[in-house]
């Protein structure tokens, strides 16, 4: 799950990192208000949305005068903000974070994520902040330093300060680097995060070590004990498909693709994509309808997925073993009649009562195209989505 800078800034305010002053808006007067609440001379005006790569395209301007902010805060909010991170369509601008302008003299790159190979949280900082910092990955691996942290200490004092030592920090900014660092380090454990990237982490002309950005990305899994967390959820920022997929207990992630995927089991449902994409095809969406899938569920499911007007063909892969086929062939049945399929079907079952379910789908006069194995079902769909 992801969550907004302003709340993100919220969460590191808790943990002691130093964030600039900020108020999150909603419409362009308040937005005024907000600069007048906050003083001084100058604020950035900043677009709230689920993506990074803001300020690049037009949704991070500082303003000078409370004029600007207006004008600068009308601009946009309601504007389609197109990020590298948002696809070509972009996402619509809702809410706006009026803060308090910084004074820069550096801007650093900081972030934690779990690293699976060592089992560990892992801190990754660069000189390189304030851009891409996956293109400074690639231009300049060598800029990219790590620290991996033990659970038993925490990030220690010496694993901080040498790791800002790296990252050019001065030396009079090292006491204070060491505080926010730790702070990330202390918020990324205590909510379950699986991303915490503060970039720009900044020092100001003062020597003061300041978060300017706030990316945070939740472990769903872990959501059950941050109620807080939950409560930051913004279901305007997410896709419509995977929110109405969860209303129906279905795991379904939205790709690209146009071959559609129902499958039971999260391990098949990733096999599943793999072989289509072996043979030259592209899955629209990830789905595991799980292993209690009744015929409801199924036919939600099977809505879901039509719903992508770029959808070409489906294929159903199902292996029997708690969930029986003839279970699968009745909901395959009800769902291709309830919503008038229109594409292709590809339908490929095994295991418990498969003779009963595949005798089902013949008799059932539909036009669903049967495969056996996984490798004829995967070509048979992908060469149905080409129209052949
Ligand atoms: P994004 O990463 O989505 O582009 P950021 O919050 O990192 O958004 O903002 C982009 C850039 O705008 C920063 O790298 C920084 O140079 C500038 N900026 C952001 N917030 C402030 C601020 N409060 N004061 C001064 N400059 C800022
Ligand atoms: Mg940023």
């Amino acid at each position: 799950m992801k969550i907004h800078e302003y709340q993100g800034k919220e969460i590191l305010r808790q943990f002691g990192v130093t964030t600039p002053r900020g108020i999150p808006c909603l419409n362009v007067d308040d937005a005024v208000k907000a600069a007048e609440t906050l003083g001084g001379s100058v604020w950035v005006v900043k677009a709230q949305i689920h993506a990074g790569g803001r300020g690049k395209g037009g949704g991070v301007k500082v303003a000078k005068s409370l004029e600007q902010v207006r004008e600068y805060a009308s601009q946009i909010l309601g504007m389609q903000l197109v990020t590298h991170q948002t696809g070509p369509e972009g996402q619509k601008v809702r809410r706006l974070l009026i803060e308090e302008g910084a004074d820069i003299k550096q801007e650093l790159y900081v972030s934690m994520v779990t690293d699976r190979v060592s089992q560990r949280v892992v801190l990754m900082a660069s000189s390189e902040g304030g851009m891409d910092i996956e293109e400074v990955a690639a231009s300049h691996p060598e800029k990219i330093h790590q620290v991996v942290i033990d659970p038993a200490t925490g990030l220690t004092d010496a694993e901080a300060d040498s790791i800002s030592t790296l990252i050019g920090v001065p030396a009079g900014s090292i006491a204070d680097a060491r505080v926010q660092l730790q702070g990330l380090y202390k918020a990324y454990w205590d909510t379950d995060c699986s991303l915490a990237e503060i970039n720009p982490l900044i020092v100001t002309g003062s020597g003061k070590v300041i978060a300017l950005d706030a990316k945070f990305n939740f472990d769903a899994n872990a959501l059950f004990r941050h109620p807080e967390i939950v409560a930051y959820r913004d279901l305007d920022e997410e896709d419509p498909a995977e929110i109405e997929a969860s209303k129906f207990d279905l795991a379904y992630i939205s790709l690209d693709g146009n071959i559609g995927c129902l499958v039971n089991g999260a391990g098949l449902a990733m096999a599943t994509m793999d072989t289509i994409k072996l043979f030259g095809g592209e899955p629209a969406n990830f789905l595991d309808v799980g292993g209690g899938a009744t015929a409801e569920k199924v036919t939600e499911a099977f809505k879901i997925m039509l719903k992508n007007p770029g959808l070409k063909a489906i294929l159903v892969n199902i292996f029997g073993g708690i969930m029986r086929c003839d279970v699968i062939a009745e909901g395959v049945i009800t769902a291709s009649k309830a919503v008038s399929l229109q594409v292709p079907l590809v339908v490929r079952m095994k295991g418990t009562n498969e003779e009963i379910g595949k005798k089902m789908l013949a008799d059932s006069g539909l036009p669903i195209i049967a495969a056996d194995s996984m490798e004829e079902a995967a070509q048979k769909v992908v060469a149905a989505a080409n129209g052949k």
